[in-house]
């Protein structure tokens, strides 16, 4: 277990022939709870630009505060929520709770981050989700480029016509969409070049090989992933970054951002607020000391 992780893998029932049943029945009405009491929290983890130096925007990243259980991961929950057709409920949720974070930011007076909202499959093939977004953006007074959505690649390929008009909408509004785990999983780089998305997250099995045993394959493999992106003009961030040789190799490799363990975990909303609050300070130092700057 990392000792960066800040979520714990929880078990939830025994394990047994028939444990998924068990299981689904038994956390549902804890689930609906959770709903009830507001158990969910947000958590935040910055990406940085191509050096790891500068702060550019963040992700949010859903955990249950669980009454008794304590703080749990979502690979232990989500699947529960996507059986019991939750899934949209839930983001819903962070939808609401981020655009009203972003709201309290800009009340501070300066520019926002961006933050990315991840979409279950199933909520991102329904139309509504568009008229949705509208609405939030208007009640928060938020600009569409302060959320930004991230979907796996699978999401658009299932019904690609479907997704193509949810992204194409999106890109008319303004609304920036990522391919989130580029790589794991049945497209290719030839549905990439149809799909109107902005970005690409090339999945962290792909950054941990990079400096593994099979070093040349996967540098060579994440340098091509670039590459092309940028020839689509899309930009890349890599996941998983997790040491400082990582970060380099990628710099070189001319990927656009980086998130990663190496740069920061998951952060707490008290904590990303202070580090956005250091990020304004260094902002206008810059500024200062280059007052005709462009
Ligand atoms: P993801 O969207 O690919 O998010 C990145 C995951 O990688 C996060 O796990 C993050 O904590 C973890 N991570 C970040 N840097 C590193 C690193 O350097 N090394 C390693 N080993 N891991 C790193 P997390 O928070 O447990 O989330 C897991 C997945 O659950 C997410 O993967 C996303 O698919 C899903 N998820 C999380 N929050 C939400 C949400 O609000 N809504 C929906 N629909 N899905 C969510
Ligand atoms: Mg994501
Ligand atoms: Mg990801
Ligand atoms: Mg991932």
């Amino acid at each position: 277990q990392s000792k960066q992780s800040d979520t714990k893998p929880v078990v939830f029932y025994r394990r047994g022939m028939d444990d998924s049943y068990i299981r689904l029945i038994d956390i549902e009405p804890e689930l609906k709870q959770a709903f009830a009491n507001n158990e969910f929290t947000l958590h935040l983890q910055p990406l940085f630009n191509n050096s790891g130096s500068l702060l550019s925007s963040f992700e949010a990243l859903v955990r249950w505060q669980h009454p008794q259980r304590g703080l749990i991961a979502p690979s232990q929950f989500l699947p529960f929520i996507e059986e019991l057709g939750l899934a949209t409920r839930l983001d819903d949720w962070v939808l609401e709770h981020c655009a009203q974070l972003l709201s309290r930011w800009r009340a501070l007076g300066n520019e926002v981050l961006p933050v990315a909202v991840n979409i279950s499959a199933r909520h991102f093939q329904n139309p509504e989700l568009v008229i949705k977004l509208k609405s939030l953006f208007r009640r928060y007074q938020l600009n569409y480029s302060d959320i930004e959505l991230e979907i796996t690649e699978n999401v658009a390929m299932t019904d690609l016509q479907a997704g193509l008009n949810v992204l194409q909408q999106l890109q008319e509004l303004g609304i920036r969409v990522s391919i989130d785990d580029f790589g794991t999983g049945y497209s290719s780089l030839a549905y990439l070049r149809r799909l109107p998305v902005d970005k690409i997250k090339i999945d962290r099995s792909f950054i941990n090989e990079l400096l593994g045993e099979h070093q040349d394959s996967g540098g060579n493999i994440v340098r091509t992933l670039i590459e092309l992106s940028h020839g689509l003009k899309k930009r890349v961030v890599a996941e998983g970054v997790e040491s400082a040789a990582q970060l380099e190799l990628l710099s070189q490799m001319q990927c656009d951002q980086m998130q990663g363990y190496h740069l920061s975990p998951p952060i707490n909303l008290k904590m990303a607020l202070e580090m956005l609050q250091s990020h304004w300070k260094t902002q206008s130092a810059n500024e200062k000391m280059a007052p005709t700057g462009a």
